[in-house]
């Protein structure tokens, strides 16, 4: 149970005086959610939960923990998967929540840039542009819950990277406070602008270790006037990265998403939810769902895409590659395709615990991968049953193992990191794709990168903040 100690009981009245009633939580009932990350992996203490309602009270906060070196553990919607946003076990933090601040600033549709708090929810921000006739293109399955600052601070990937880009690309500008509470106001919204080092990118996938971020410029995009979404299952992951190719090359920026779920993943949603139907007569091992738009109402999308399919079809008809096809009809068929993909990561959490991979290689390696992946962890761990989906199109797979009955031990969780981690060393990849390092992965990464980038890395850390209050012990 967290405990607030007596010698920090002025420090907390002097927040208090900065955000008022409506801003401070210290009961440990209250402060309960905020000390546990969403998987349920990370639990920690704080002194109590701040929650500002301006970027004046941020610099506020910042300038007085600066003072008293206490310790700051940026949040947003707590959806993080790396334990990045929880707090240690001292209770000497405080959580600083940004959800208070969630003002809509501006809307230019001519320069196609929003501007908003960062403790906006990623969802608000969508439908802000699309009621402009814009388009936010970042979109995840926690869209409804977490933040545009928590999205920065992970630079968030999510299901139309391989079109747009990750956050970092739809970003023109932001707010920050500094770690000594000084207001850096980089609210830019200019797609051109080589005047020296880009800042805003450090704040970037920093996970909230060199400042706060309040505020962000977004680029929007024109609205899709037309969509087209399909189902198609597979063989095996070499010819879904073939159709992936084939598709690209005959439909090119139309193809906003590609990606890809293995049978057990559609076991599990359809186990855990209720009302998911099985969108195939036959079970197929492996199936990819392909995300057509273009800004043309009549596109032709759906043909386009259905003589791309019959052509990989009549291609691969004698190698029983490809094996089923489903386009959705109408808007409501096109949800429900979506949502089998969007509900496996609340379907595994539902299943039990796991040991989880957020990786990427490059796409002309995965499907290498995944076989011989498969096989070694297989051969370790005959019992285990292995869970792969992900954002094929950019090369990015979570790629998870569970031990049906229990959760994975200490040993059985370092053993199939080594396994993994070994081949996507080998293999050109990278231990994190999109969720960040956090808690989760931060010795990991010394094994990975070199000195030199590591000292890079750290000699940014100690000068924006030498004192190291900004969620200490995450990522370095
Ligand atoms: P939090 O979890 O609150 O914080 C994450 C990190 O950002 C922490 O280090 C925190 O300290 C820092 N932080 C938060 N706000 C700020 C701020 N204003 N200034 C400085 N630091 C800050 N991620 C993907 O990339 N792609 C996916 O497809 C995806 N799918 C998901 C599906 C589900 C069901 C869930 C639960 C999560 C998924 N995630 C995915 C992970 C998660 O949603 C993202 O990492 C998201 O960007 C986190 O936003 P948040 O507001 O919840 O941040």
């Amino acid at each position: 149970m967290p405990l607030i100690p007596n010698a920090s009981q002025e420090f907390v009245a002097r927040l208090h005086g900065i955000v008022g009633d409506a801003g401070l939580i210290s009961a440990a009932a209250d402060i309960a959610p905020y000390l546990r990350d969403w998987r349920g992996n990370y639990s920690g203490a704080a002194r109590c939960v701040v929650r500002p309602a301006s970027t004046t009270e941020v610099a506020r906060i910042v300038k007085l923990c600066a003072q008293q070196r206490i310790a700051i553990v940026p949040q947003g919607g707590n959806t993080g998967l790396v334990g990045a946003a929880t707090p240690d076990n001292t209770g000497t933090a405080i959580v600083l929540s940004l959800t208070r601040m969630q003002r809509i600033r501006a809307l230019d549709p001519v320069n196609n840039t929003l501007t908003a708090d960062a403790g906006c929810v990623l969802q608000a921000i969508q439908q802000a542009a699309t009621e402009n006739d814009r388009l936010f293109p970042l979109s995840l399955a926690a869209e409804g819950s977490c933040t545009i600052g928590g999205n920065l601070s992970t630079n968030a990937g999510g299901t139309a990277v391989l079109r747009y880009g990750n956050t970092r690309e739809l970003v023109l500008g932001l707010e920050a406070v500094l770690p000594d509470g000084e207001i850096w106001d980089g609210l830019r919204g200019l797609r051109k602008d080589n005047t020296g080092y880009d800042l805003k990118q450090l704040f970037i996938g920093a996970e909230g270790t060199l400042g706060i971020i309040t505020a962000v410029v977004l680029k929007l995009f024109p609205h899709p006037r037309s969509a087209c979404t399909a189902l198609v299952a597979l063989s095996d992951p070499a010819a879904a990265v073939a159709l992936l190719t084939e598709v690209r090359a005959a439909l090119g920026d139309r193809l906003t998403g590609f990606e890809m779920m293995s049978r057990i993943c559609l076991d599990l949603v359809v186990e855990h939810f209720a009302a998911t139907r099985e969108p195939f007569a036959a079970r197929h091992p492996w199936q990819v769902l392909i995300e057509l738009s273009d800004t043309l109402r009549e596109a032709g999308l759906e043909e386009r895409l259905a003589k791309v399919l019959e052509k990989a079809l009549e291609d691969n008809l004698a190698r029983d590659v490809v094996r089923d096809v489903v386009i959705a009809t109408s808007q409501s068929q096109a949800r429900a395709l979506w949502s089998i993909r969007e509900q496996i990561p609340l379907a595994e959490k539902l299943e039990g615990k796991s040991v989880k991979h957020d990786i990427s290689l490059p796409i002309s390696n995965i499907a290498d991968f995944i076989a011989r992946c498969d096989k070694a962890l297989l051969t370790a761990f005959p019992d285990a049953t292995l869970v792969c989906f992900g954002h094929l199109g950019d090369g990015n797979l979570h790629y998870n193992l569970a031990f049906p009955g229990s959760a994975p031990t200490a040993q059985q969780t370092s053993a199939a990191n080594r396994i993994v981690y070994g081949l996507l060393d080998e293999l050109g990849g990278s231990i994190s794709a999109e969720h960040g390092l956090g808690q989760l992965k931060r010795e990991e990464i010394t094994l990975r990168k070199s000195l030199i980038e590591m000292n890079l890395m750290r000699s940014i850390k100690r000068t924006l903040d030498p004192h190291n209050i900004m969620n200490p012990g995450k990522v370095l």
